[in-house]
């Protein structure tokens, strides 16, 4: 469905607006006091990714950037180190908050679209010495947002988890775009989450709701969020409201994404053919499309699109992001291309 607004808005999969059916069931929510655990839409939301996910337990938090940092802080302690590929949302996009809010230092590991080997997290690990912070957590982000949607093989995923086991360490997912992974990959949430202690899902990405994420762990992990969801003011009231529209979005969008990854797919193959843009298709593989441009700047050809109605994300000097959703429809696609091939030519 083409937004509401007319404009074909490339930039994020955040940017979707609720659907009328969305907004019906959110506008009929029951909802209580969500502190005193009396929402019982929140419930209905937390148990149902718990479920969906394989996991015992879920909170339900106001932002993606939220249920990592909380799950960083119940993971660590202040002085630990966690291992993050270079380029993870969680060490590139969250303003600081290991280092601010739970003391932890970042080791980078270098990675491929956001994928990195065993042998990398081998050779990063500190063995036990008082001289060193202690390896304590390993994050991993499945699909990768700067990697451009990229689906961490199944192999791989077990290989980096069977090191990190081997060595005491616990293991997050930044499952923000995992629902885009399991359509893809065709391999269901649990079997990845399966892997780790706990898993971090958005509902305002692809899902398409207007707010919320979730983490997931054991019982007793989750409790531990929940007094640091507290502490950093994340503990809502009558929230079966927005939860509402997650729960719809779990409902109703998930089996969509594949249109989304058809569309992106589309796009990759449209741009791919004209003599300015440097993209490889084949790496194109959720419902991010990210390329280069040789002819004009980045900020320039976005800038040009503005006004025929097409928006899209200067990442750097030649770099753009495209990103397909709920409010992106094939015909929008053709009629991006169409907007861009002059420029590109
Ligand atoms: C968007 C995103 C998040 C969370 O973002 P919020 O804007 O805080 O909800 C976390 N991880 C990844 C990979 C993301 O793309």
């Amino acid at each position: 469905m083409t937004s509401p607004s007319g404009i074909i808005d490339l930039r994020s999969d955040t940017i979707t607006v609720p659907t009328p059916a969305m907004r019906e069931a959110m506008a009929r929510a029951e909802v209580g006091d969500d502190v005193f655990g009396d929402d019982p839409t929140v419930k209905r939301l937390e148990e149902r990714t718990a479920e969906l996910l394989g996991k015992e337990a879920a909170v339900f938090v106001p932002s993606g950037t939220m249920g990592n940092q909380i799950a960083i802080r119940a993971h660590t302690e202040p002085g630990d180190e966690i291992l993050v590929e270079a380029n993870a949302h969680i060490y590139y996009y969250e303003a600081g908050a290991p280092a601010a809010l739970s003391g932890v230092m970042c080791r980078c590991l270098p990675g491929d679209r956001g994928v990195f080997t065993a042998a990398a997290l081998e050779a990063a690990l500190r063995p036990p010495d008082q001289h060193f912070p202690r390896s304590r957590l390993v994050c991993l982000e499945n699909t990768h947002n700067r990697g451009g949607g990229k689906v961490w093989p199944l192999e791989e995923l077990q290989s980096v988890a069977a090191t990190a086991r081997h060595h005491e360490l616990r293991l997050h997912l930044d499952g923000a775009r995992l629902w885009n992974a399991a359509v893809a990959s065709g391999i269901p949430e649990r079997e990845y989450a399966a892997l780790f202690d706990s898993v971090n899902v958005c509902f305002s990405k692809g899902l398409g709701a207007p707010i919320g994420s979730a983490v997931v762990g054991t019982r007793e992990f989750i409790a531990r969020c929940r007094r640091f969801r507290k502490m950093l003011g994340g503990a809502m009231r009558q929230v079966g409201i927005i939860a509402a529209g997650a729960l719809y979005a779990l409902d109703h969008h998930r089996d969509r994404l594949a249109e989304d990854h058809a569309n992106a797919r589309r796009l990759a193959e449209g741009l791919a053919a004209l003599p300015g843009v440097e993209l490889r298709p084949g790496e194109v593989e959720t419902n991010i499309v990210l390329f280069r441009v040789r002819r004009l700047k980045a900020a320039d050809l976005a800038a040009q699109l503005e006004p025929r109605g097409v928006r899209v994300l200067a990442l750097g000097p030649d770099r753009i992001r495209a990103v397909t959703h709920l409010n992106v429809s094939a015909a929008d696609i053709e009629h991006a291309l169409a907007a861009m091939a002059p420029l590109l030519r």
